[in-house]
């Protein structure tokens, strides 16, 4: 592993990790790479077997990588000296159950090396980040799975991490629960330190994540923003009212072959491609652009034969649609399947409405 220091709270070069041997033989990774940047929140998405608990595990020392290269908060993976400043959610926990929820952050601040002067208060005021201090005294095998995935989380903070490392966090938890526990992720990134999150929960992450990865059978295939991630695959979505009597697919100059048809396709001057998809209760016209700028001459066309705009709206593909897309097999369109050891990644196809 280099030692060489780091701008990254993460950096990944070139994992790999082999199972087994033989018939059993499980490549979990094949080469990752990935770089996390101080103080963001950063998700990591992938199917069943896709390798994210293997990965998770070599950061925390808990499975040594086959091969690779790389850092944990500017030291090389493995150093037990990092570990004090990193917070872990494993998935499958299992707290002492005969502790109740304050005991057992304590003696998880013991266990990292938290002061004992100030591991009470600290606990205390976890229970409360949580939203669990009217149950902190209560025994761990009281509380329901929700309630165990709050305690864990302020478990995973006892040590005041630089960096929080969660697998799975929101598993198992209600609507309220999770809302609580992405809000405390929300909090843990203002006020600086660095969480890598887990999760097979699109929605979830793409409402706190900064940047992304998704991994499929051990590598990963797409690293980036959700903007940078759909560069290029946005549009702009106009609605019409139905009264505005105007034609519009030969207002904007559309020619196809098949007049007849609810959604008509065709090109701007500029190259931008265009849909006008017609019903009863409007018309929608879709410019493959994510450039306000230029659409303007569409809008003006638009309002000089008198369309009523009702709205006008920046689309672009969600998470799920991106996640889709890398699980999926573009020749067959069936999804690429679960597991470690797979060919190589098939290319990914172009997204439109
Ligand atoms: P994920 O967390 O994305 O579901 P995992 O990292 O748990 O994926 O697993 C990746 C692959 O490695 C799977 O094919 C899994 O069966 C295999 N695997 C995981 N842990 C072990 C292990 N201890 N021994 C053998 N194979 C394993």
């Amino acid at each position: 592993m280099t030692s060489a220091p780091t701008e990254f709270a993460l950096d990944l070069h070139d994992v790999e990790k082999i199972y087994g041997s033989g018939k059993r033989r499980v490549e979990a990774l094949r080469g990752v790479s990935l770089q996390v940047y101080p103080g963001e929140v950063f998700g990591l998405l992938g199917p069943n077997g896709a390798g994210k608990s293997t990965l998770v595990k070599i950061l925390m020392t808990v499975v040594h990588p086959t091969r690779g290269s790389g850092t944990v908060l500017g030291r090389p993976i493995g150093a037990k000296s990092t570990l004090a400043h990193v917070g872990y959610l494993p998935e499958h926990h299992r707290f002492p159950r005969y502790l109740t929820g304050r005991q057992m952050l304590e003696f998880f601040g013991a266990l990292c090396g938290v002061p004992r002067a100030t591991r009470k208060s600290k606990s205390a005021e976890l229970l409360e980040t949580v939203g669990m201090s009217q149950w902190g005294d209560r025994r761990v095998d009281s509380y329901s799975k929700g309630m165990l995935q709050r305690v864990g989380l302020a478990q995973a903070l006892m040590n005041d991490p630089h960096l929080i490392v969660l697998d799975e966090p929101t598993d198992g938890v209600d609507p309220i629960g999770r809302k609580d526990i992405l809000a405390v992720l929300k909090r843990l990134r203002d006020q600086g330190k660095t969480v890598f999150v887990n999760s097979h929960l699109l929605g979830e992450l793409e409402l706190i994540s900064d940047r992304v990865a998704i991994m499929v059978r051990g590598q990963v295939v797409r690293q980036g923003t959700i903007d940078e991630l759909t560069a290029n695959r946005q549009w702009y979505e106009v609605d019409i009212t139905a009264e505005s009597a105007a034609p519009v697919p030969e207002l904007l100059h559309i020619s196809d072959d098949h007049p007849a048809q609810e959604t008509r396709k065709g090109q701007l001057a500029d190259g931008i491609w265009l849909q006008v998809q017609t019903r009863p209760e409007g018309t929608t016209v879709r410019l493959g652009t994510a450039d306000p700028s230029r659409i303007q001459p569409t809008l003006d066309s638009l309002r000089q034969a008198h369309c009523i705009i009702r709205r006008i709206q920046a689309v672009r593909p969600s998470l799920q649609d991106l996640f889709m897309e890398a699980v999926t097999d573009p020749a067959t369109h069936r999804p690429t399947g679960v597991g470690g050891v797979s060919p190589d990644v098939p290319p990914l196809p172009e997204v439109r409405p």
